[in-house]
């Protein structure tokens, strides 16, 4: 029988209990390892002086997860180095943020090797092996070196940059060389998977084949979109759960009268939470009427703050948010509520179904679950208003919501004016079409036409074909 392999950076342990922060993503593996009864392998989050090699191995809710420390250096290099603060930056369009360190590199090489070294033994004749995200894309020329032969696919969560961008990364042939060592590549949305083959085509020579895959390199490699989706229905049910109906309770209490606005974020700059707030800055200025009608809280939990640049865009959205509320917060009333914690899936249901509007405004991001989890989340009879930015992979297919260009406060403005004086009847024809797309492209969906397409992909030839 065919086991599936599931590489990531991290591993997140399924706990099955709905609620917790692990993500739909982590439930939707999970659930494909216990039907293929198969292993998910990663860098455990913990480090080493030295790099053992050493295997983990633990069962859990049925699924095997097999994990391996890493030292300091490789954390630095690859992790904090290479993954955040090299091809983060670069593939969201950031390049003034864009660090070059050949030590970086370096590192990234070696923890993959490492990485290949430690799962090659793991790895059984008929397995498929699917790696994910940009932490890991020499991870299958690595595991092809030690003579792995079986299918592997690769599925990148963040944007493929446009090709002008791609060529200022040194070393850039050599990463989308590794490339094609798999059978499959998989982008989250057409635009990335047209800016590969741009690449392609005028970088490397390659060409185009008839099935959707590509020649280059002497090797060939199938291409597609695959839109990651959320658990819609999973979470729809979660509104239900005692945390989410406390959650909801708190919230409207604290709103009565009020509508609230709600964005959820990473603590990140790709997020445009600057942006966001000069937006809702600017609907507060444009409409004194409305202004003390609403509310917006913002959640943001701290990430990657090893890292320089989430350190400072902290400080400025710290600073932001004091100045818009020392501008026009009263005595019974402060407009922007801006919030560092984490919160659990559950209590985000209830927080999504208490607001008006979902305000996800990313400058760039792959796909953007916290958009298609905030529709999830709507009462059927009263639904919100979910306004989204274009450049957000999901506005490819959420575009009934509220489509704004996120480097726009006044587009962000005027949006948010629409979305609050909206009458019930759009907000619900809208909310419906969008619900439908969630339930229909969800998370299991995504998955099964991943691994439907890496299972019919042809046989890999082996690095000497
Ligand atoms: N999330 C969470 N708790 C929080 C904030 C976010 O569980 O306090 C989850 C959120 O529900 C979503 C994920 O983190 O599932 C974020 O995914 P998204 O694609 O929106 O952004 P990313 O962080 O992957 O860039």
């Amino acid at each position: 029988m065919t086991r599936l392999i599931v590489v990531s950076n991290r591993v997140t342990a399924p706990t099955g209990a709905g609620g917790e922060s692990v993500g739909g993503l982590a439930m939707a593996l999970a659930a494909a390892l216990r039907e293929y009864s198969g292993l998910w392998f990663g860098w455990s989050g913990r480090t080493t002086p030295e790099f053992t090699g050493q295997l983990t191995v633990q069962r859990a809710e049925g699924v095997t997860l097999a994990t391996v420390d890493l030292e300091e250096a490789d954390l630095q290099e690859y992790y904090n180095g290479y993954a955040n603060k090299t091809l983060w930056p670069l593939f969201h369009y950031r390049q003034d943020l864009t660090a070059y360190d050949r030590s970086f590199g370096e590192g990234y090489g070696r923890v993959n090797r490492r990485f290949a070294e430690t799962l090659a033994p793991l790895i059984e004749a008929d397995d498929l092996v699917w790696i994910h995200d940009y932490h890991l894309i020499p991870l299958a020329r690595e595991l092809r070196a030690l003579g792995v032969k079986n299918r592997i696919g690769f599925f990148l969560h963040i944007p493929w940059p446009a090709h002008q961008l791609m060529v200022t990364l040194p070393g850039h042939k050599d990463l989308v060389q590794a490339l094609f060592d798999y059978d499959l590549i998989g982008f989250q949305t057409q635009e990335h998977v047209q800016a590969f083959e741009e690449y392609v085509l005028s970088e490397a020579g390659g060409t185009r084949l008839e099935d959707g895959g590509m020649r280059a390199y002497g090797r060939t490699a199938r291409i597609g979109a695959f839109p990651i989706g959320v658990d819609a229905e999973d979470f729809a049910q979660l509104t239900r759960s005692e945390a989410a109906r406390r959650t909801f309770d708190v919230m409207k209490a604290h709103t009565a009268f009020r509508k609230l606005i709600v964005g959820v974020d990473r603590l990140d700059y790709s997020k445009g939470l600057e942006e966001r707030f000069a937006g809702f800055e600017r609907f507060m200025a444009d409409n004194p009427d409305l202004r003390r009608e609403v509310l917006m809280l913002q959640i943001a939990p701290l990430s990657r703050d090893q890292v320089e640049a989430y350190q400072e865009i902290r400080a400025r959205l710290d600073a932001l948010s004091g100045r818009i509320n020392g501008e026009y917060a009263d005595i019974d009333w402060t407009p922007v509520r801006y919030v560092n914690k984490t919160y659990r899936r559950d209590q985000l249901a209830g927080l999504y179904r208490a607001a008006q509007v979902g305000l996800v405004t990313p400058k760039r991001d792959g796909m953007n679950l916290v958009a298609k989890e905030f529709v999830a989340a709507q009462d059927p009879e009263d639904p919100g208003v979910l306004i989204l930015s274009r450049f957000a992979g999901a506005a490819d297919q959420l575009r009934q919501a509220l489509i704004v260009n996120p480097n726009s406060p006044e587009d962000i403005a005027e949006a948010l004016k629409r979305a609050l004086s909206m009458d019930r009847d759009e907000r619900i024809a809208r909310w419906k079409v969008l619900y439908d797309n969630i339930v229909t492209e969800d998370v299991t969906a995504w998955r099964d036409a991943f691994v439907a397409a890496l299972s019919g992909a042809r046989e890999t030839p082996t690095p000497e074909d």
